[in-house]
C-alpha cells in the first residue's frame, strides 16, 4: 500500500468507501509465529502478531467475514461455485511451536476452524531452519556488517537488531546459492560451532491435537526450499514426501499446498503440474489479493500477510484497497 494512499485515502474518506464496497469472494489471512517476538533467540521477522493482537484480529474477521475452512473452499472449487458473500479461510505457516501453545487457545474460544501448512522436515526433529540459524549468528556474535561471497552489496548494521537481520535474511534470499551453503559461509565468518538452541516447531503430537480440535493441515514442501531452484526429482521429492508423511502419520487427506516464500518467483507451471501430479487441490501464494471464485486460479490463491502491530484501520485498508483476481 503507497504511504499517499494511507496519508490521505482516510481524509478524504476513500478507506470509509472502498472498505464498505470491498467485493465477494475469499479473503485469505495468513499468519506464522503468534507471541512476543522478543522471547525468541531465533528470527523474530517470521513474528505475525502477540496473543493480545490475535484475538483483536480474530473478534474483527468474525464480525465482517464468515470464516470458512479449507474443506468448505475446496467443495467451492470442485463444484465451480462462486462465492456470493465475503469469505475467509485463516492459515498458518511453518508449524512454529507457538502455533500449537498460543493460536490454538484463541482459535478455540472464538470457535474458529484454521488450516495450518507445516513443513515436515521441521517437525518432531532437531532441524533448525537457515532463517532462524542466521537470525540466532547475528543475535550471538552481533558484528558491525556482513558480506558473503555471492552478495553484491554489503549490509551494514546501522539500525536496531531486527532491522539488519530482515535485511541479512533478504540477502541470502536474493542470493543464487543455497540457503545452507550462506549459513555456512556465516558459521565460518564467526568461527561457530555449528551448534544451535532446540528448533521452535511442533512435533507430530501437537498436529494430532490441532487435528483433533477441528484445525486442518496443508503441506508446505518438507525442506522449506524455494521450488523454482529445484530438479525435477527434487520438487517431486518436496510435493510427494510432505503430504505422505502428513497423511500417514495423522491419518488425514492432504489436499492443500502453500508456497515456501510464496512470491511470484518461487513457483511455475512446473510447480503446478507437480501439485496436479500428486493430488493437491490448492494452492496458496504470500500476496496480498481477494479471490474471486471461480475466475482465480486454484494453484493461485492470494493471502493477505498478517503483521505486527496492525491496528483495524490497517486491516481495513489492507482490504478495501486490494486488487482482485
Ligand atoms: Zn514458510
Amino acid at each position: 500500500m503507497s504511504r499517499i494512499k494511507k496519508k490521505f485515502g482516510n481524509l478524504l474518506g476513500l478507506d470509509k468507501y472502498f472498505w464498505s464496497s470491498r467485493p465477494n469472494g475469499l479473503y485469505s489471512v495468513n499468519f506464522h509465529r503468534i507471541g512476543d517476538s522478543a522471547d525468541t533467540q531465533f528470527d523474530p521477522c517470521v513474528y505475525s502478531c502477540s496473543t493480545k493482537e490475535l484475538e483483536q484480529h480474530l473478534t474483527f474477521f468474525k464480525k465482517h467475514f464468515r470464516i470458512i475452512s479449507l474443506s468448505a473452499l475446496s467443495e467451492y472449487l470442485r463444484t465451480n461455485e462462486a462465492i456470493n458473500e465475503r469469505v475467509m479461510c485463516i492459515t498458518f505457516d511453518d508449524g512454529y511451536i507457538d502455533n500449537y501453545s498460543n493460536a490454538l487457545p484463541i482459535l478455540k474460544s472464538h470457535n474458529v476452524t484454521a488450516s495450518f501448512f507445516i513443513a515436515t522436515g521441521l517437525i518432531g526433529n532437531t532441524v533448525v531452519p537457515w532463517w532462524d540459524k542466521a537470525a540466532y549468528l547475528i543475535k550471538t556474535y552481533n558484528p558491525k556488517a556482513i558480506k558473503l561471497s555471492g552478495w553484491s552489496d554489503k549490509v551494514i548494521n546501522q539500525h536496531d537488531g531486527d532491522h539488519f537481520i530482515r535485511a541479512v535474511l533478504a540477502s541470502i534470499k536474493h542470493c543464487k546459492s543455497a540457503a545452507e551453503e550462506q549459513i555456512k559461509e556465516l558459521e565460518a565468518f564467526f568461527n561457530h560451532s555449528g551448534s544451535y538452541p532446540e528448533a521452535e516447531f511442533m512435533d507430530w503430537s501437537h498436529l494430532q491435537v490441532l487435528i483433533d480440535n477441528g484445525m486442518e493441515l496443508g503441506a508446505h514442501s518438507h525442506n522449506h526450499d524455494i521450488l523454482t531452484k529445484l530438479t525435477t526429482d527434487e520438487l517431486f521429492y518436496e510435493l510427494s514426501h510432505s503430504k505422505a508423511l502428513l497423511e500417514s502419520n495423522l491419518q488425514c487427506k492432504i489436499s492443500a499446498f502453500s508456497y515456501p516464500v510464496g512470491n511470484r518467483s518461487t513457483y511455475d507451471d512446473n510447480v503446478v503440474d507437480g501439485l496436479k501430479n500428486n493430488g493437491y487441490e490448492l494452492a496458496f501464494n504470500f500476496q496480498s489479493g481477494i479471490n474471486q471464485l471461480p475466475s482465480s486460479s486454484p494453484y493461485d490463491l492470494h493471502r493477505f500477510p498478517i503483521a505486527p502491530g496492525m491496528s483495524e484501520a490497517d486491516l481495513m485498508q489492507m482490504f478495501g484497497y486490494a486488487r482482485k483476481f
